[in-house]
């Protein structure tokens, strides 16, 4: 832990009685203020390297790690602390003066991707700089422009009135890009620590410039490798020919029993449990353009391929999905090998959307290719490591009204509610071992090309973002969630 230095600048003076003051700015007054002064901070947070992935930048990772332990001191925060895990660190830092409020856990990460291609980039990319009303560098949305909105949404709140509406404890990670290797194991060991009645994720974007977005559900993964073995050894095409069995035959009959030809998954009971979309949802995915024809232009796809009757964000967003991620087995090198090969293998993933369980999936997977593998084949199927369940917190939650109303008041604008296909490891970690509802809610352009080269900030998301999270502590302030009776 560190000690508590001095608060960077004093609350306004309050008058004895009255317990205002006098001229006391409001939080957004000292956004305005801050301006110039918050972009440099963020500016040098940005010039670090931290790029978790590359072991020649440990040192960097550990110096944005130290320089945002710095950062929320000298804002006002307390305890703040860069705590080691397996490997790279984990900065928590807390504020926890509102009694009877809610203690909220804010969660972000400070390490990068990797810069390559280097010559694509317009400018150095550990060298901001502001172009066009974006600010050009690696991290700069993904995710260290979005921690810089947290803390200075909380120094303008410190800075004005002395106190947040909230209780906080803020974690950044610094292994988000390399897939989060270590922080189930730090958050399991320290769950005391971390406990909150809510959870803040600021590591997505706006639907669109100046329409917010609030995610509420993610798919989960399971991951298989299945091999199928016909024989002990390769065997000679010509003199076996005709009369041994061939696995990647086998391989590929069982894949096409997978799924019909429109893209719907044959596995029985694999839709089980799935949760359908309400009228609410198809709504508000609407709301959200899917561009098929640019889609298909950019990645020279023939036609959209899945379930019927879906649209292209009700596939991805809010149904499961199986894909064959990898096929081989028997020979592959230059010239011919006249063998029939003794195996074949290819790796399965599917994508599960509430409230699908990954366990029956697998097991569903497992009993439906034992029955459609060919009699001659011998089929294992072995799930992977890293695996994890679907979240959602429901629309109407709480907490997701309260991030709604924030967003609202501050862009003019009612905030999309979207799902992502994807997944993302620490909120599936918060998820299970802190059980705490979260609201994910992002302040950068979708096109802002994170972990691409001139990955940038689009300034005017940025600032409104500032505004948008004064307003969402504001808010939170005001919720009456299952309140712990000590926040600490
Ligand atoms: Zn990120």
């Amino acid at each position: 832990m560190r000690e508590n230095p001095q608060p960077l600048l004093e609350a306004s003076v309050i008058i004895p009685g009255t317990g205002t003051t006098e001229s006391m700015p409001t939080p957004e007054e000292i956004l305005d203020r801050t301006r110039e002064e918050g972009l440099a901070e963020l500016t040098g947070f940005l010039r670090i390297p931290s790029i978790s992935s590359q072991p020649e930048h440990a040192d960097d990772v550990r110096a944005a790690a130290d320089h945002l332990a710095d950062l929320y001191t000298h804002i006002g925060l307390e305890n703040a602390e860069v705590i080691d895990t397996a490997g790279h660190p984990v900065v928590y830092a807390d504020w926890l003066h509102a009694p009877n409020k809610p203690t909220v856990l804010v969660y972000g990460h400070y390490d990068v991707q990797p810069v390559d291609p280097l010559d694509l980039w317009t400018s150095p990319p550990f060298d901001p700089v502001q172009q066009n009303g974006l600010l050009l560098a690696r991290g700069s949305s993904d995710d260290k422009g979005q921690i810089a909105i947290h803390w200075q949404a909380i120094r303008a709140w410190l800075e004005a009135t002395g106190a947040l509406p909230v209780n906080l404890k803020m974690i950044a990670e610094g292994e988000e890009e390399i897939g989060s290797p270590h922080f189930e194991a730090f958050v399991d060991s320290h769950r005391i620590l971390l406990r909150a009645d809510a959870c803040v994720v600021s590591d997505s974007g706006v639907a669109a410039k100046g329409v917010p977005a609030i995610e509420y559900g993610l798919r989960g993964l399971v991951y298989f490798e299945l091999r199928v073995e016909t024989a002990n050894s390769d065997l000679h095409s010509g003199l076996y020919g005709g009369i041994a069995p061939n696995p990647a035959q086998a391989l590929s009959e069982i894949i096409a029993h997978l799924k019909d030809p429109n893209g719907r998954v044959l596995v029985p009971a694999f839709y089980d449990g799935v949760r359908p979309l309400t009228d609410e949802e198809r709504r508000q995915f609407a709301r959200v353009p899917f561009d098929e024809a640019t889609f298909m232009q950019t990645y020279a796809v023939e036609a959209l391929h899945g379930e019927p009757g879906f649209t292209p964000n009700e596939r991805t967003w809010g149904r499961p999905s199986l894909d064959v991620n990898g096929i081989w087995g028997g020979y592959q090198g230059p010239g011919n090998k006249t063998i029939i090969p003794a195996w074949a293998a290819a790796k399965i993933s599917c994508r599960l959307v509430p409230d699908q369980d990954p366990e029956a999936v697998s097991a569903a997977l497992r009993s439906y290719i034992a029955k459609v593998r060919p009699a001659y084949a011998r089929a294992t199927l072995r799930e992977m490591e890293g695996h994890g369940g679907p979240w959602i917190t429901e629309i109407d939650h709480p907490l997701l009204q309260a991030g709604k109303r924030a967003l609202q008041r501050v862009y003019g604008t009612a905030p999309v509610f979207i799902r992502s296909g994807g997944s993302i490891g620490a909120v599936d970690v918060i998820n299970r071992h802190l059980e705490v509802p979260c609201l994910l809610a992002g302040f950068v352009l979708p096109d802002c090309r994170a972990h691409a080269p001139n990955e940038s900030l689009d300034l005017e998301s940025y600032e409104i973002g500032r505004r948008a999270v004064v307003e969402l502590w504001r808010e939170l302030g005001s919720l009456d969630l299952a309140r712990q009776k000590n926040p600490h």
